[in-house]
């Protein structure tokens, strides 16, 4: 027998035979428990649905914004969250078009008086039996116009307003949405069913539903306790209780993962590390040689970097900047203490083209010292690979550059004492850990952690950083260079090119230099190096004909892209004509202008990265952002999301070059998967928080986890037992620090 009522199978209550407890249990619902977790998927809220009335209005607003493109008022939120719409089913048709594909269409109309329509290519069947005509449902999507100026919602979300639930809806009541299978449904789970079981388990297990977060920050931190939170959640009675309740259930979801946070940053600080002295002949010799002085934010980081480095800890600190902070010297002046203390440094880049530019940076600041920096990537001839191993191994290489391949098991270290990880957001903060520990072994430390920095090579916004972040030191380089003006930048048509190209051309006459930018549209196809080269020609023939243009692009040797990036430099080129891959790393202070064709296409992160490669001497920069002339027409077919995105992004790079601003921008237009590029981002899944909308709260959580754990440093009080348990739950292996201590 299970000892509590929480854990006793559905069918214990009355109404769930062995049909719906299989249904049930698909919906991974077999416990009470797992039934008064299993939440609402959404609400049907009366109050704050929209009537077709309003959207259509707001549609057509929003419409007219592409009459004069580029100015934007603030509406430009309203197609980026999701509206709920409660409307009747008029009539379900189906065209055939010629090409054979089917099209469902359902006419849609509500009290407002006006019509819209719901439009399904997919799907069909299930759509067929799901659309009733004279049924009401709740709709929830991001709705267009179509032609003829109807509001068109495309597959949106889908929930028959039940009969029963018609009444309580009329009356203004918050009903939840279940996500409900067919199966469910067929085995007789219908909305309001659901709800009577959840009210019986409530009933049932009401006594026993302690809450795991101590009295105490509930009450500090204002939450409801988790037996009022699970009711208002199935039962709200009105809208602020239930946004109390989904903040209650949110919080303990963040709390426990800045918990997880916190806990390994701790179990790091109290790691035995080397204490390196700051003191470094090699460092002083270099910003002897330096050309500039070190911003004040730039010794600040050092300050805090060398104190790590003497605390007999082990470093583990974030360094963020803008594009053009300076982080690399910073970097490199780090590595510098740590090979005068004897050891050597390993910097990792997250791809070979990275891994290539930073040593060829090291090779240069370091070029007449008695340094000596290797580099270990990919695809290097066996001889010249043994001959790398070989110096890395006795220690006359002391630093190493590369990528992944740093941490195969070939490479025999001699002692190091730093890794500076350069990730581009690439890694999460479970692979950062996993990552740390490779190291430590692989470099054969005798178990003493080396130091690691982490660089971040787009600033990343705060909120969003406590979540990727939240277990590293960091320091924020705030402060660009002296002598550095914004970069000026214009969004320009197709049509002013010509006067675009005056102006460059009076700038290359100044002395100056320029790149021109053409989009890479897709990496599989072939077009954008072509097309690039149709304009390199045009380009130096007929608009720069007394200056000379280079050509880079991706498809080229890296060596000849190597002496094509060196000419430049050198100013043996005026003009770099070129394809995104500049965006990263290159550094000619002498470049003045940057102009991007169908800057429209590109994403917010990767046109300040690009706009990132002027403004880096002493002389005011330029930059263009070009895009076609009827905006409008040219996005008629695309998706109107997407063509409201790119002028914000527009707008947004004219308005501000503070690369921290531009990435909260970027972080609501993309969501956070897409801004890290969602693949490898790292970033954990939440099933109830949003790192968009929910900075305020992911904030507080991190308070509230630090706060616990000032007070129980190892979740050992009997008060915080319940935690530890759902630590442990909830991250397994993750979580196995938790017994270190
Ligand atoms: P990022 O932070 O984008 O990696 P870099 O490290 O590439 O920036 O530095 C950008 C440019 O600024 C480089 O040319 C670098 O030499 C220069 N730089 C760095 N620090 C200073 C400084 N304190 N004063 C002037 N120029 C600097
Ligand atoms: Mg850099």
């Amino acid at each position: 027998m299970p000892s509590s009522v929480l854990e006793q199978p559905v069918q214990y209550l009355k109404g769930v035979g062995p049909q719906r407890a299989k249904a049930l249990s698909e919906l991974g619902v077999r416990t009470l428990r797992e039934l008064l977790l299993f939440l609402p998927r959404s609400y049907i809220d009366r109050s704050t649905s929209t009537t077709l009335r309003a959207l259509a209005r707001a549609l057509h607003q929003q419409e007219q914004l592409f009459h004069s493109p580029l100015t934007l008022g603030d509406s430009e939120r309203l197609l980026y969250s999701e509206v709920t719409l409660i409307a009747r089913v008029e009539r379900v048709r189906e065209h055939t078009y010629g090409s054979g594909r089917q099209m469902l269409q359902a006419s849609i109309s509500d009290d407002s008086g006006v019509g819209g329509f719901l439009i399904f290519w997919n799907r069909l069947d299930y759509y067929r039996r799901l659309l009733q005509p004279g049924q009401l449902y709740a709709i929830a999507g991001r709705p267009t116009l179509d032609r003829r100026g109807y509001v068109t919602f495309h597959h949106p979300e889908l929930e028959p307003v039940e009969s029963e639930d018609e009444e309580l809806y009329r009356i203004g009541r918050i009903l939840p949405k279940y996500r409900l299978t067919q199966a469910a449904r067929t085995a007789g789970l219908s909305q309001a069913r659901l709800r009577r079981l959840v009210a019986a388990a409530l009933e049932h297990a009401r006594a026993e539903l302690a809450d795991p977060l101590p009295e105490w920050l509930q009450q500090e931190f204002q939450l409801l306790p988790l037996p009022q939170a699970l009711e208002q959640l199935h039962f709200p009675d009105s809208a602020e209780q239930l946004a109390r309740a989904r903040y209650r259930i949110k919080f303990e979801e963040m709390l426990l993962f800045q918990l997880l946070l916190g806990l390994r940053q701790r179990g790091v600080q109290r790691e035995r590390g080397l204490p390196l002295s700051p003191k470094s002949p090699h460092a002083r010799w270099l910003l002897e040689r330096l050309p500039f002085q070190l911003t004040r934010a730039q010794r600040r980081v050092l300050w805090e970097i060398a104190a790590d480095l003497e605390s007999g800890h082990p470093m583990n600190r974030l360094l963020q900047g803008d594009v053009g902070s300076g982080k690399t010297i910073v970097a490199v002046l780090t590595m510098l203490i740590a090979i005068d203390n004897g050891y050597q440094a390993v910097l990792m880049a997250p791809t070979e083209i990275l891994a290539e530019q930073h040593y060829h940076t090291l090779r240069r600041l370091l070029e007449g010292s008695d340094l000596h920096v290797v580099q270990l990537v990919g695809g290097q001839n066996p001889r010249l690979r043994a001959e790398l191993l070989e110096q890395i191994a006795s220690g006359a290489a002391h630093i190493i550059v590369g990528t992944h391949a740093l941490f195969e098991s070939s490479v025999q270290y001699h002692r190091v004492g730093l890794l500076v990880i350069d990730e581009q957001h690439r890694f999460g903060v479970l692979q950062r850990a996993r990552l740390r520990e490779l190291a430590r072994s692989s470099l054969g430390t005798n178990g003493i952690a080396p130091h690691v920095l982490v660089m971040s090579a787009t600033p990343i916004p705060r909120t969003l950083s406590l979540v990727l972040y939240g277990d590293l030191d960091l320091s924020v380089l705030d402060e660009l260079p002296p002598g550095r003006s914004p970069v000026q930048t214009k969004v320009v048509f197709e049509s002013q090119l010509p006067q675009v190209y005056e102006f460059i051309r009076q700038e290359l006459r100044a002395g100056h230099q320029a790149y021109i930018v053409y989009p890479l549209i897709s990496p599989s196809e072939r077009i954008p190096a072509k097309a690039a080269t149709e304009h390199f020609e045009y380009l130096q023939s007929e608009v720069f004909p007394e200056f000379r243009c280079g050509l880079l692009h991706g498809e080229l040797f890296w060596y000849e892209k190597e002496a094509i990036m060196r000419a430049f430099a050198n100013g043996e080129y005026h003009v770099l004509i070129a394809t995104t891959v500049i965006e990263v790393g290159i550094d000619v202070p002498n470049a003045t202008v940057m102009l991007i064709h169908n800057a429209e296409r590109f994403g917010l992160a990767q046109l300040h990265q690009l706009r990132g490669r002027v403004g880096r001497g002493q002389a005011q920069s330029y930059c263009f952002l070009v895009t076609r002339d009827h905006f409008r027409f040219h996005w008629r077919d695309g998706n109107p999301q997407e063509r409201i995105a790119a002028i914000v992004r527009l707008r947004t790079m004219e308005q501000t070059t503070d690369g921290f601003r531009i990435a909260e921008v970027d972080l609501q237009l993309r969501g956070p998967g897409d801004l890290l590029g969602t693949r490898q981002s790292g970033i954990p899944e939440f099933r109830y928080v949003n790192l968009v909308t929910d900075g305020e709260l992911i904030s507080r959580a991190r308070h509230a986890a630090q706060r616990l754990l000032e007070r129980d440093p190892e979740l050992r009080h009997p008060e915080h037992l319940a935690l530890r348990r759902l630590l442990r739950e909830r991250f397994g292996a993750d979580a196995r620090f938790l017994d270190i201590a």
